[in-house]
């Protein structure tokens, strides 16, 4: 990623399709203010016009837990019918914190492990790496997941004398697939889980980038037995420079073992909860979340009655037309049965399409395409962590305009008419 980075900076002129980042042309920094005065006059409120509680609230180091862990609890109410005990969650420096505590926590022996789909979220396989948790693959499907795949994985790794401890998935608009999982799937892999006694980690950034009607219910609304840990991030529908995330983790844990005991299970004798682990190890990694970027997503859901998915119809109308606009201008400039060939998926939501090219695409024709096309993509073998080059390209369209995206499209179409005709012509460097 970090060679992603310097190319994008390299060629400033080229349109990128390779940030996963979120529209900017709301961005407004007055909202900081008033979301800032907002928290502060809710804590007024609930502080019983004590002024020093409110400033010690704000400008002292603060709970390891978080202090909008309240409002995160109605926004999930709200947005995804998901009744979580506040207690139970955790607020984080962003979602990638979150991800790396909840590895930390379930990587108790090294014959522990995660399951993962692949093409996988690298913020994933990065926390993992750094927990020391092996990540073991899963085959993807146009359901988000090969459950059968699945299967096996977990079936071999127990054999193998491994316990896999969860399985991380996107089951909405997922980082790079764009795939999402229909309801039966979800509840497939709810049993699943419960069935081969792993948990199931839910990460979901893009869940409210659906179409109105046609969105399925996340695993955490699903889950009666605790199999689910959801990990949250207010960067795509907050503001992502406060880089607010949370994860609710309600799994009771037994203290001596380490091991989230599903509910049913009955509390042994010494118990906390995950959320309280997960806490004890954010004390020694960032202390707490700034209370300063936390008021600033508390105000920002006390504005809009913890209802982010009607704050953001703006957003959310611009990434549909993004995505639409996409589609139809693939379909445009790579009609069907023409050459070269090219084929796409179609997500009805997220930040990303998958584009399978008539060439291996690896980073050395990602520089090429930056230098002679000025135009972006992520190569998608960043997402395997195998450095094997695949015939796919990931287009990210969220911080596009409509004009930027055409004139990407016409520059990705001459780039892949090129290599196709003629593989790595003008890579003279
Ligand atoms: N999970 C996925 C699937 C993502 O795509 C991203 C952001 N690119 C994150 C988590 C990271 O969220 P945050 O910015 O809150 O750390």
């Amino acid at each position: 990623m970090t060679f992603l980075n310097d190319v994008a900076q390299e060629y400033p002129d080229a349109v990128s399709f390779a940030a996963g980042r979120p529209y900017e042309g709301f961005f407004d920094l007055g909202d900081v203010h008033r979301y800032l005065d907002r928290f502060v006059a809710h804590l007024r409120a609930t502080s019983g016009g004590d002024e020093a509680r409110v400033r010690r609230t704000l400008l002292q180091y603060g709970r390891t837990k978080g202090i909008i862990h309240d409002l995160v609890a109605r926004n999930l109410a709200v947005d995804e019918g998901i009744e979580a005990d506040p207690e139970s969650i955790v607020v984080t420096v962003g979602c990638q914190e979150a991800l790396f505590l909840t590895l930390r926590a379930l990587r108790r022996t090294e014959r522990d492990a995660v399951l993962a789909v692949v093409p996988c979220y690298v913020g994933l396989s990065g926390a993992a790496e750094l927990a020391e948790l092996p990540v073991l693959p899963v085959e993807n499907s146009a359901a988000g997941i090969d459950l059968d795949d699945l299967v096996r994985v977990v079936e071999r790794a127990k054999a193998d004398g491994r316990r896999p401890r969860a399985c991380y998935v996107v089951p909405d608009f997922a980082n790079p697939s764009g795939a999402s999982m229909p309801r039966a799937t979800r509840e497939r892999l709810l049993e699943l889980a419960e069935e081969h006694d792993f948990l199931l980690l839910e990460d979901n950034p893009y869940g409210l980038f659906h179409q109105a009607a046609a969105r399925p219910p996340t695993l955490k609304a699903l889950d009666r037995s605790r199999r689910v840990v959801y990990l949250g991030s207010y960067a795509k529908t907050g503001i992502p420079g406060a880089r607010i995330g949370f994860v609710v983790a309600d799994q009771t844990v037994d203290v001596g073992a380490g091991d989230p005991v599903p509910a049913e299970g009955g509390r042994p004798a010494r118990s906390e909860t995950l959320a309280d682990q997960l806490a004890k190890i954010k004390s020694m990694l960032t202390v707490n979340t700034a209370p300063l970027a936390q008021a600033v997503i508390g105000g920002k859901l006390l504005a809009h009655d913890c209802d982010l998915r009607a704050a953001n119809a703006r957003e959310t109308r611009v990434y549909q037309d993004n995505l639409r606009r996409v589609l139809d201008g693939l379909a445009e400039r790579f009609p069907a049965g023409s050459s070269p060939s090219v084929s796409w998926n179609a997500p009805t939501g997220g930040f990303f399409v998958i584009l399978t090219v008539p060439f291996p695409a690896d980073d050395a024709l990602l520089a090429l395409s930056a230098r002679k096309h000025k135009v972006l993509w992520t190569p998608v073998h960043h997402f395997y962590g195998d450095g094997v080059a695949r015939h796919q390209i990931r287009l990210s369209f969220s911080q596009l305009t409509p004009d930027e995206i055409d004139r990407g499209l016409d520059r990705l179409a001459a780039f892949i008419g090129e290599q196709s005709a003629s593989p790595r012509q003008g890579d003279a460097r």
